[in-house]
């Protein structure tokens, strides 16, 4: 008895798997097909304006939100909602699927080998990761490097692709891209031409530049690779002052953060923030041995994946610790900002 049970379990596990598969392609499916279950085409183009492209989108946004939305009536959120849950099916899936998932999540190379090893292998995929220091750390320099290396096919069938790069301190600088590009012998122009830049002026328009950022991918599916964010808080902290104003920010940061974390799980892309830091005042009283911490409070703190502290070492050399990782230990490594990019410490 306990062998048919048995071989049961192995013809759903087989059968769930195929299921699986079938959902695989139904990955970045877009909400055109919605029509074939009633809604009309106006709406939908509706939802494509603000943002929403895929039927999984429509799963991960409220129906509040989506009533928000220009012309869309609350009846009209409700036929949304029920044709996405026809698409696909909103509920429990086994750990066993779940872990064919997560075989899609993939990792990018810093350019260094000794941090890729710290980070279980690089930037990953459906996850934010955000790295913090002081300046001159290589929040930047890493920024530029990630925008190369990510072009690169890798490790387990990883094959390359586009970059996005929100620049909100006007550090960025496409030449910069040139030697690290030689280093990797890529050609030069074609890596900047697989770079999509925009400059965000305030924390509004970094917002409305994720609405963008959803329609390329959706435009493109399985192209870009990489969303990267440079800095995340700056414009935020210009835009809100005061501590009148926290509460009021912190709501608008939490709906950007829980936007771009939509966006990597909705198109399997990873997300790189940099952040800076500020002293804590409370903490120089205490006996803490760093006071200084990133910005953004718990809101960003509960929002990145994995988070990692930059701190300056001997010239060139840095150095970067794992702060919050759901499955990294807390560990440190050494890297150099070279000409050709972020690269492992040289002796
Ligand atoms: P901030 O908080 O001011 O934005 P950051 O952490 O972004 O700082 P970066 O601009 O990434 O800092 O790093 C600056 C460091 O990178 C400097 O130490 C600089 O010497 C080094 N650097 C910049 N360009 C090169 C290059 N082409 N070759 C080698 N090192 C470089
Ligand atoms: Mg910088």
């Amino acid at each position: 008895i306990m062998v048919t049970v048995k071989s049961k379990m192995q013809d759903q596990v087989v059968a769930q798997q195929n299921e699986f598969e079938e959902d695989d392609e139904s990955f970045f499916q877009d909400i055109t097909c919605l029509q074939d279950h009633g809604v009309n085409a106006a709406d939908l183009k509706k939802l494509k304006l603000a943002g929403i492209c895929t039927v999984r989108g429509v799963q991960m946004t409220t129906r509040k939100s989506l009533s928000h939305i220009k012309g869309i009536s609350e009846a009209k959120v409700d036929k949304i909602k029920e044709a996405a849950a026809k698409i696909i099916n909103p509920g429990f899936i086994s750990a066993l699927n779940f872990s064919c998932k997560r075989k899609q999540v993939f990792k990018i190379s810093t350019g260094s080998e000794d941090l890729d090893k710290l980070l279980g292998g690089g930037i990953e995929s459906m996850a934010i990761t955000e790295v913090f220091g002081e300046f001159r750390t290589g929040k930047t320099q890493l920024s530029h490097t990630l925008s190369v290396t990510t072009q690169i096919p890798g490790a387990n069938g990883y094959s390359g692709g586009k970059v996005v790069y929100i620049d909100t301190e006007n550090t960025f600088r496409p030449d910069r891209l040139r030697p690290i590009a030689d280093r990797f012998n890529l050609d030069q122009n074609a890596v900047l031409d697989n770079v999509m830049y925009a400059r965000a002026y305030t924390s509004e328009h970094q917002m409305e530049l994720l609405d963008h950022v959803a329609g390329k991918f959706n435009e493109e599916p399985g192209i870009f690779k990489l969303l990267i964010v440079d800095s995340v808080m700056a414009l935020f902290r210009v835009d809100f002052s005061g501590r009148g104003e926290l509460a009021d920010r912190q709501q608008k940061l939490a709906q950007m953060l829980s936007r771009l974390q939509k966006i990597s799980e909705e198109y399997n892309v990873g997300v790189f923030l940099t952040n800076q830091m500020t002293a804590d005042p409370g903490a120089t009283m205490s006996f803490q041995a760093d006071p200084k911490k990133p910005i953004g409070g718990h809101i960003l703190a509960h929002a990145s994946t994995t988070r990692i502290s930059l701190r300056k070492g001997r010239g060139e050399l840095r150095i970067a610790k794992i702060y919050d990782s759901p499955d990294m230990p807390e560990s440190e490594a050494t890297f150099s900002i070279t000409n050709g990019g972020i690269a492992d410490a040289r002796e």
